[in-house]
Order: C-alpha cells, then structure tokens, then sequence
C-alpha cells in the first residue's frame, strides 16, 4: 500500500535527521561493503515497498555522507532548510512536470513568483529572464548559450539555425580562476574549452581589470567575458564595476559565475563585496550551495529576455503552449521534461524572508571568521585568504619542513576523526584545507568543536 511507504520513507528520514548530528561526518563504509549491502539479486517477483526502503536506508546508511548536519565543510554544499525539504517532498508527491505550463500550472507559477523575488533580492533588473536549472553547471551552460547567441546574432550569424560551422569568431575571455564548469560548458556549447583566453588573477583570485583591458584590445569581433563571484578557494569576487565598464565598452557580453558568491548581494552589510555585479548580461548562481535547499538547484539570469528564449526554447507542434503571458519554464533551461525544484526555493523564501536570507548569509561569513581566527591562533598554522565570505584556506607548517605532505596529512586525520569533514586544494601551488561554512544550521559550538578537532589532529 503507497501510504505505508510514505510513512516508512517519513520515519526513516525523521530518524536519519535526528542522528545527523552524533554520527561519523564522512562515510564510514568501504566501496566493497556498499556493494555487497546493496547489491542483493533483482528478484523476478518485486519486494513490498516499505520493506524495500527500509532495506535500502540500512545498507545505505554507512555510504552517506551527512551534508544535511551542521559539520559538513567540504566542496561548497549546504544543508536543506525545513521548509525547502518538506517541499521538496510536496513536489516529489504531486509528481509535477515543470516542462510546460500546461504540464503544472502550479509549478510554472510558481517558478515566476519565486524568480521575481529572487532578481528583487539579488538587486538584479526585474526584467531580466530566470531559469531553474539542475545546477551552477547548467546556469553557466544557460547564461553563456544567451551569450553565444546574442553576440553572434549582432554579427548577423543565427547560430541556433546554423551552428558555428563558417561561424564569425567569438572571442571568449574568462578570469584565470574561473571554475571548471565555465570550461564544461563552453565544451558543451561547441565554443571549446581550450579557446577561452584566460585573465590573469590577483592574489586572491580576482580578475584584473588592467589584464582584461589589455586582453579585450585583441579582441575584434563578437566577445563573452566570464567572470566570477566566489572564487571556489578564497571566495573572492571580481571587481564588477571596472569589468563591467570594460565590457560595455567593448560591447561584449559578461556572465558572471557566482555559484555562491552571488548570494553576498542579499545581506546589506556584505553587498559591497559583488558591487558593480547588477550590470552584466547574465548570471549563473546555485540554490542548493546557499540558499539551503535540497539538490538539485540552480539559478540563470539573463537581463535580455529574449536571447535566453532564442537560446533554449524548444518547439514542436505537439507541445502545447498556452500563451496568453504565461511562462513555460523549459523555455529557460536546457532540459525539457524537469522536475518542480521552484516548490523548494519557494518555501525556503517565504520561510526564511528578507531578513533570514541576509541572516543566513551573514552567519556563515561570521562562522568563517571564527573559525579563521580559532586556527590561525595556532602557531603552526597559516590562513592563506583574506576571509571576506564564507571560505576559509588552511595551510599548516611542519617541524620538518614539507608543509605539503603535512597539510594533506592533517586533511585525511580530520576526516577520519569524523567531527567534521572538508578537503584539500592546492592554492597558489602550494597544498591547503579548504573549509567552507554554507548550511544553514552550523553553529558557533559546530565551529569551535571542529576548530578543535582540526588542531588536535595537526600536533
Ligand atoms: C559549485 C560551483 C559551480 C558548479 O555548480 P554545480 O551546482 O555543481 O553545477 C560553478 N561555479 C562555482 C564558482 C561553484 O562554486
């Protein structure tokens, strides 16, 4: 009976959330053991569904990774707020296509509602377009296809109709730390990974504004620049302002990649860290980073409207349009049947409000600090970023001289202690911790446990 596995499934995670928190940060199981656990025979005759949940919690359990608790500071990733989750589940009943308008009224709506308070909160034109994508990957993959279009479309060259075979050139110019899924999409959109020009960065990871001025004097002809709002390290954001004049001088197109960055523009005190950023052509963010929400969920902006549409609308006879000014989201997004991941951001909006979105933000920032400071209060420590949002870079010197291999050392100790989990990078070519405070229900205690079980585990 459908309601016992929906009861089965509720019980489980009830108690999955409950313990969050008491168990080991990383998985515990070894590759070998989830298969054995999970990899039992495909009966001819199926199994009663409760039973097959329950099974499929108890051999899993040891191959999750607890991102929805408080001491997760790995990648950049987040947790999932009530609100969002229980949507998220809401969604996942109602079974909603969030392809067409026809397909789910609701979720076309409100996809549209959620949109215009995200652009208000963002400080972006209310005008521009909005798309709810799987992630920052396909926001990249979004903001750039408008890009490709536009500046092709200037040049005289449909590019939708004709491909870029015989196609004018574009120039693609993107900032020497540009995350790697700006290359995957320029890959995707047959632009060509290795054609992007890249800008040299500051010391922080910031495009230089001299550097793009120079770069973009060679480029003659249609040009996308790409630069960022949260450098994945040091979660430095470009200087909007001189790289958005430079663009609009040259008349190319700037998207900004601001998978988490971006979300500094919803806190008034932090704003001033992406000013300037309001004025590109599109921007890529994620809502399961930040915002909180369940995976998975991204965000494009375009500020031209119907470059988007040109870039990714899809149509067939069979594909019934309502019109009338309503908004088909998969006229937004790469995808054509989708899940109804704006139920999920919806929630976390309205849950949060204005003031909770900054709040959330804000503490993140002040948790990065406190656990900068926490460490850095330890001699053979080194703090390798200015930390102005949410990332901080750890680097730890060693009595015998090789503070690579030691760095790397006290990384997999952390993460076999279990208190917390994050992981490594190389910075400046140089080994580092790379930490991250984005979920919503990390706490001071959270930050001064793991700061603790960090040092123990560099003496
Ligand atoms: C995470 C991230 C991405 C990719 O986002 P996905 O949600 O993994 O697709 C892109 N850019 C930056 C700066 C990121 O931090």
């Amino acid at each position: 009976m459908p309601a016992d596995a929906l009861a089965t499934a509720t019980e489980l995670a009830r108690s999955y959330l409950a313990g969050v928190g008491a168990r080991p940060v990383g998985a515990t199981a070894t590759t070998a053991e989830l298969r054995a656990r999970l990899g039992v025979p495909l009966t001819e005759a199926g199994v009663e569904p409760a039973q097959v949940l329950t099974e499929l919690a108890r051999a899993a359990d040891g191959g999750l990774v607890a991102t929805a608790g408080s001491r997760y500071f790995g990648f950049v990733i987040g947790g999932s707020l009530p609100a969002a989750l229980g949507a998220d589940w809401l969604a996942a009943a109602w079974d909603q296509c969030a392809g067409l308008y026809v397909l789910s009224p609701a979720a076309a709506v409100v996809e549209e509602i959620a949109g215009g308070w995200l652009l208000d909160l963002f400080g972006l034109p209310a005008t521009a377009s909005v798309g709810f994508t799987t992630g920052c990957q396909t926001a990249n993959f979004t903001g750039l296809a408008a890009g490709r279009h536009a500046v092709l479309a200037r040049a005289g060259w449909d590019v939708e109709d004709k491909g870029l075979i015989g196609a004018p050139r574009v120039h693609i110019l993107v900032g020497a730390q540009a995350h790697a899924t700006i290359y995957s999409s320029l890959k995707m959109l047959g632009l060509g990974a290795g054609s992007a020009r890249r800008v040299d960065a500051d010391d922080q990871g910031r495009m230089r504004p001299d550097a793009l001025r120079a770069a973009l004097a060679t480029c003659d002809g249609p040009t996308i620049v790409c630069a960022q709002a949260g450098e994945v390290n040091t979660g430095a954001c470009d200087p909007f302002e001189p790289v958005a004049d430079l663009c609009r001088a040259h008349g190319a197109w700037l998207h900004i990649d601001g998978a988490f960055g971006l979300w500094a523009a919803t806190s008034p005190r932090l704003r001033h860290a992406v000013r300037g950023m309001e004025r590109a052509d599109s921007w890529a963010t994620d809502a399961h980073k930040w915002l909180n929400v369940p995976y998975d969920s991204g965000l494009a902006f375009v500020a031209d409207p119907e470059a988007h549409r040109a870039a990714l609308t899809t149509r067939a006879d069979y594909l019934v349009r309502v019109g009338g000014g309503t908004r088909d989201p998969s006229d937004y997004v790469p995808e054509s049947s989708r899940r109804a991941r704006g139920f999920a951001i919806y929630a976390a909006l309205r849950a949060l409000g204005r003031r909770g979105v900054a709040d959330m933000i804000e503490r993140c920032c002040a948790l990065a600090t406190r656990m900068a400071e926490r460490l850095r209060a330890a001699p053979q420590v080194e703090i390798l970023n200015d930390v102005a949002l949410n990332q901080v870079l750890v680097r730890f010197r060693s009595p015998s001289g090789n503070d690579d291999a030691h760095t790397r050392v006290v990384i997999e100790q952390v993460q076999q202690d279990g208190t917390c989990w994050l992981g490594g990078t190389v910075w400046r070519g140089r080994a580092a911790m790379r930490i991250s405070i984005s979920a919503w229900n990390t706490t001071e205690t959270d930050i001064d446990r793991s700061a603790d079980a960090i040092l123990a585990a560099a003496r």
